[in-house]
């Protein structure tokens, strides 16, 4: 079965050479052009139905993308990549407070586009790796690989899936530093896209996360010209802040 992508965006030249590029390579594209119209498609769709991937512009007429992609991310657990047309925008994907997938920004060639949506589905349905954590650790960092989800201190982590792929690996080897050429290469499949400072930046927003949960603590290292690496003192219980 061909791989559903929807795509929303209101320029209908940009659509039609979306739609062709995607048929090209074997996917099944369908187009929409406004921000309701995308929601009430995942809404609507049974599970089996849904979209494999959403392609998601920024600028919308009715609803800007990014309110767009809470909703359906509120609705199903379907990858998605950005369009933008403004760094501003790209800033703000970057940073990936949201939790997408990739962006792709405007001009883009539709091969690339293609190329992107083809990793992130293979990231997406890639099977689960062995258990991250040994049985029996003292860390209080927990991965469940079935369900994609990282608990600290038993608080569920909203991870976007680089923030998710960064700690699992960090939390393999508590104390080994990763380099960063390592980070991307475990867990961007396109390392060569990806740039030292996309690892810089997830490590980031990873780390806020964290903060989130336990505000006095760096369970992240940064080793000075090498990489980061997982602590390995981190209290079995969470401190009082
Ligand atoms: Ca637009």
């Amino acid at each position: 079965m061909k791989p559903r992508i929807l795509i929303v965006e209101d320029e209908p030249g940009i659509a039609d050479t979306l739609q062709y590029a995607l048929r090209t390579d074997g996917f099944e594209p369908a187009w929409v052009a406004t921000g309701e119209e995308a929601v009430a498609q995942v809404q609507a769709s049974a599970p089996e139905d849904r979209p494999a991937l959403v392609i998601l512009d920024v600028g919308l007429p009715d609803t800007n993308g990014f309110e767009v992609f809470k909703r359906i991310r509120a609705l199903a657990d379907v990858p998605v990549v950005f369009l933008t047309a403004r760094s501003d925008e790209i800033d703000r994907v970057v940073g990936l407070e949201l939790g997408a997938d990739d962006y792709v920004a405007k001009p883009f060639s539709p091969r690339e586009l293609v190329a992107r949506v083809r990793t992130v589905l293979r990231r997406a349905t890639k099977p689960a790796a062995a258990p991250a954590a040994a049985a029996g650790s003292p860390l209080p960092i927990a991965v469940d690989d079935g369900r994609r989800q990282i608990r600290f201190y038993g608080q569920l982590l909203e991870l976007s899936r680089y923030e998710y792929g960064l700690l699992k690996t960090l939390v393999s080897r508590p104390g080994h530093v990763f380099s960063r050429d390592t980070l991307l290469e475990r867990v961007w499949d396109d390392a060569t896209e990806s740039l030292d400072r996309t690892v810089d930046a997830h490590v980031k927003t990873l780390r806020a996360k964290m903060k989130l949960v336990a505000p006095t603590l760096e369970p992240i290292k940064t080793h000075r010209g090498t990489g980061y690496a997982l602590a390995e003192d981190l209290p079995a219980g969470k401190p009082e802040s």
